[in-house]
């Protein structure tokens, strides 16, 4: 540790004390950064791990972890698929000698991050331990318990273990010797039977922290920080109090009074306003509340656990509400009315800053890498996060210069003021003749669900959409559009992709940020060529946006309408990374939409390929 840290943004110098005390800067919040000593040429860590012939692409990204995680700081990195980022990463931070606490999203990439552990393991005689730490669902070993979801896990758990139900040891210190090196699910799980432990405690508190696939953690976070009261969730929690000899009114009386707040639109009022409409239904402050209702829980779950029933309560779930409410800072959030998926009434109260959560947890890492595929904008994702002293890096793609090629045609748009059904039928022309000289599958991605409807419409009357057969075809391949739930859009999918593989192919019509630009894959020829009609802006009508868009701007100096734009950008990205899954595999792009031309640097570096191609109108 140097004898003092200066602030990278302000100038600000701090003593070693204040650094272990807060990451962030006395003066201005920017991130503190501590390099070590040691790092650059002479690290050569990374150089004996990394099991493959590395690219330069590859070399340079593994310096910049080595340097800029391993001396204590934040890189934030977006590289293509098919880079190599997990096998990277993870050269680069064993190479350091430090523990590493590794997250994703998905089994599949868990199951990618273990066997990328063992491939190093096996090409540099090496011994390093992988833990993979899943959700308590996977992972609870007690029947009483394992099945249950969410925060209904956690109670049921934390009231075995309070009570002493548990068999399995929660309280563990270090990790038990004889744990393989490599640790599944599966094998994690079995060594908890044998050891009588339970696998989801058995927490490896890390050093370096990997954030993969870490492109929507700002929406994570605030979801995380975020809760939601229903009418349904006080009716149960009524009842429940009923049974334990207490009176419901205070739940009915919660209850009342988000009937009486929800209407057929959405509502909005300011966490101020919330608190105290609750203090004045209750009749009380919130803290008073809970303190009051706090020993119920408890009888309510012995009571079920007598009756043999899982030892929910719905009460601990209104109090839980009531107590983030209380204890949170009120100019970060904001109230939404409105009705949930299943009817009932609901109030949520949303976080509205993604920092709150981020900013604990990069402080608790003594050095952070968040990396995915599509993080651009870059400096706008880490200013939104609060993390503006961190690096940022974007690689290019590691495909051949062929593999990636851009369009952008800027004679087209889907901006709201000008769609016309001239305009609409010249997108649909654009999109066959492209169409045209893709082999195999394609993908066309549409802002919303209604102007797909309306494009494929409108193009069918005009002649672009043709039929041949019974079936509708689009450029000289079969169309396809996305089903309207999970399970019709497996059924179109399977047909989509079997069709894909033949000739002339198969083009599938879908709306961005839905099930097909965010959670499916389309290798190889699934997907040779993808269509953006438009840009994908959020709702601007929907409120919650626009509170969210009011709170940048508050708190963040007029960030709003820059942080508009790159959620809009980010989704575009998103579709584009659909197509790109591996270092052999190639797709190109149609950008069609003005607008994109005009913001090129918000697109991902991989994706513009060896630079984009602008098509404007003849003069
Ligand atoms: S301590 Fe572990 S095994 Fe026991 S209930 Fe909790 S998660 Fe399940």
């Amino acid at each position: 540790m140097p004898a003092s840290i200066t602030c990278p943004s302000c100038g600000r110098t701090h003593a070693p004390d204040e650094y272990d005390e807060s990451r962030f800067c006395r003066a201005c919040g920017a991130l503190l950064e501590v390099r070590a000593a040691g790092h650059g040429d002479e690290a050569k860590g990374w150089k004996t791990l990394f099991p493959y012939e590395p690219y330069p692409q590859q070399v340079d990204f593994m310096g910049d972890v080595e340097r800029v995680v391993g001396g204590g700081g934040i890189l934030v990195a977006e590289a293509c698929n098919g880079f190599g980022k997990t096998v990277s990463a993870l050269s680069a931070l064993l190479g350091l000698g430090r523990q590493i606490v590794y997250t994703t999203r998905t089994h599949d990439q868990v199951r990618q991050v273990l066997q990328e552990v063992e491939r190093i393991n096996h090409h540099a005689g090496a011994g390093f331990t992988a833990v993979n730490l899943a959700s308590r669902e996977f992972l609870c070993l007690n029947p009483d318990c394992r099945g249950a979801h969410g925060r209904e896990a956690q109670e049921i758990c934390n009231a075995l273990r309070k009570d002493d139900k548990c068999p399995y040891r929660s309280e563990i210190l270090e990790p038990p010797p004889g744990l393989p090196l490599i640790l599944t699910p599966k094998a994690l799980s079995q060594a908890g039977r044998r050891l009588m432990i339970c696998p989801y405690f058995l927490d490896l508190e890390g050093k370096l922290l990997v954030l993969d696939e870490g492109h929507n953690i700002d929406q994570v976070g605030q979801e995380t920080l975020s809760d939601t009261l229903s009418g349904r969730t006080l009716e149960t929690a009524a009842e429940e109090v009923k049974a334990v000899g207490g009176s419901r009114a205070h739940m009915r009386r919660l209850s009342g009074y988000i009937e009486e707040e929800v209407g057929d639109v959405p509502r909005l009022k300011r966490a101020e306003e919330l608190e105290s409409d609750l203090c004045a239904a209750l009749g009380s402050d919130l803290t008073t509340f809970t303190e009051h209702y706090a020993s119920m829980v408890d009888k309510i779950r012995e009571r079920k656990l007598r009756r043999g029933e899982p030892p929910v309560s719905y009460l601990s779930g209104v109090l839980a509400f009531m107590e983030l409410l209380a204890s949170s800072r009120k100019d970060r959030y904001v109230a939404i009315y409105r009705r949930g998926p299943y009817g009932s009434n609901q109030v949520e109260y949303r976080c509205l800053d993604p920092s709150l959560a981020l900013k604990p947890i990069v402080e608790s890492a003594s050095g952070t890498l968040i990396m995915s595929g599509t993080l651009s904008p870059l400096k706008l994702f880490a200013e939104t996060l609060g993390l503006e002293g961190s690096e940022l890096r974007s690689y290019p793609s590691i495909q051949s210069p062929e593999s990636v090629r851009m369009v952008v045609d800027t004679r087209v748009t889907s901006a709201y003021r000008e769609r016309s059904d001239e305009m609409m039928l010249r997108i649909g022309e654009v999109v066959a003749n492209g169409l045209e000289k893709v082999p195999n599958g394609a993908l066309v991605f549409f802002p919303q669900r209604e102007l797909m409807g309306r494009c494929l419409d409108a193009w069918g009357v005009k002649g672009v959409v043709k039929v041949r057969g019974g079936i509708l075809h689009l450029g000289g391949k079969q169309l396809f559009r996305e089903g309207a739930d999970a399970r019709q859009n497996e059924a179109v999918l399977e047909r989509y992709r079997a069709t894909a593989l033949t000739s002339p192919g198969a083009v599938l019509a879908c709306v961005f940020r839905g099930r097909n630009s965010e959670g499916s894959n389309f290798p190889d020829e699934q997907a040779r060529g993808i269509f953006l009609v438009g840009v994908p802006y959020a709702n601007y009508g929907d409120p919650v946006v626009r509170a969210q868009i009011a709170y940048y701007d508050r708190a963040r100096g007029g960030m709003g309408q820059r942080w508009y734009t790159m959620d809009a950008f980010r989704a575009a990205n998103q579709a584009l990374g659909r197509g790109i899954r591996s270092r052999e595999d190639w797709c190109h792009y149609w950008l069609l939409d003005a607008r994109y031309a005009a913001n090129l640097d918000l697109i991902s570096a991989w994706a513009k390929g060896g630079g984009a191609e602008i098509v404007a109108e003849e003069p």
